[in-house]
């Protein structure tokens, strides 16, 4: 019995990376996990029989650590969030309301500031405060150029040994940095034809492309950043500085909005990207409470 990972399926096929040799087989599923309505996913590793020289069927599917539904891949260990600095101008509240739906997701995110060439010296000063505060609450950002290359080493160092997703809005580099740091390939048509195929084609396929020595999703997740899978309840975990912060608050599970003696809110006026944050945090608050039950 061999053992590999899915890279790739297509009408019922599973591209198959054999994990000692790395060579690919085209697999058909045939284990019991079909009766357990189990769907291979790209990302899954699985057991397989080889039959001939590069096919194979696929008989038991390993354990997920986690599934995501868009793009639909298995065992992501993070998330590329990927922010441009300028052009599309860099907004905190867009990258909070990502980090809560990746946060409530429960995979990590990676912020990649892109296109940082294209900063003034007064512009870049302005962002580096709100960067730093990212990384005091313990994400890890990474401000990096495709044009200039400039930290692009960084990216490759977090790409490396692990499943990646990417997400952000279309035009802030995506492919453009995937391109940079493997010139090799064009992710660019890849990406941008299954953005404008979707819903046309009812066959939606997902590759892991290999970057380095790492994999990522060549469709960009977290295209819809309402919170349609969330309760407010959900909210407060989301945000992890006022998560930590909460611990302190006088009531357990403070909401931080009217409770009294909230320590998230004794901290305002402390520090601006803080309350931007938190203006964000009750804004989405709002946005939660007012959604409709859902049965
Ligand atoms: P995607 O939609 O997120 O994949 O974005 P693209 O990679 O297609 O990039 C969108 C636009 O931004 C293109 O015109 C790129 O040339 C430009 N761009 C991407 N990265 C950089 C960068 O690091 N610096 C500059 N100046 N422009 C960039
Ligand atoms: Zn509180």
């Amino acid at each position: 019995m061999a053992r590999g990972l899915i890279l790739k399926a297509l009408s019922g096929y599973y591209y198959v990376i054999e994990e000692e040799t790395k060579k690919m087989y085209t697999c058909r599923g045939r284990g019991n996990f079909r009766n357990k309505k189990l769907t291979p996913l790209v990302g899954d590793q699985v057991e397989f029989q080889i039959e001939d020289h590069d096919e194979g069927y696929i008989l038991k599917l390993l354990k997920r650590k986690n599934s995501l539904v868009r793009p639909p891949v298995a065992n992501v260990d993070q998330v590329l969030l990927v922010f441009s600095a300028k052009d599309p101008d860099f907004s905190q509240h867009l990258l909070d309301r990502f980090l809560t739906v990746i946060e409530h997701v429960g995979i990590e995110p990676v912020i990649i500031v892109s296109k940082i060439d294209l900063l003034e010296e007064v512009e870049y000063d302005k962002l580096k405060t709100l960067f730093e505060y990212y990384r005091e609450i313990g994400y890890t950002v990474i401000e990096q150029s495709a044009k200039t290359k400039a930290n692009l080493e960084h990216v490759i160092d977090v790409i490396n040994g692990n499943i990646s997703v990417l997400a952000g809005q279309s035009g802030v580099g995506k492919s453009s940095m995937l391109n940079a740091i493997n010139p090799e390939f064009n992710i660019k048509t890849d990406i941008i034809s299954k953005a404008l195929n979707r819903g046309k084609h009812t066959t939606r396929h997902v590759e892991l492309l290999t970057v380095y020595d790492g994999l990522i999703a060549d469709t960009p997740g977290f295209s819809s950043l309402e919170f349609l899978e969330m309760e407010k309840e959900d909210l407060p975990g989301c945000f992890i500085d006022f998560a930590r912060i909460g611990e302190s608050c006088k009531f357990r599970g403070c909401f931080h909005i009217n409770e009294p003696k909230c320590e998230v809110k004794n901290r305002l006026g402390e520090h601006d990207v803080y309350d931007k944050r938190y203006a964000h945090y009750s804004k989405f608050y709002e946005e939660l409470k007012s959604q409709k039950p859902k049965y």
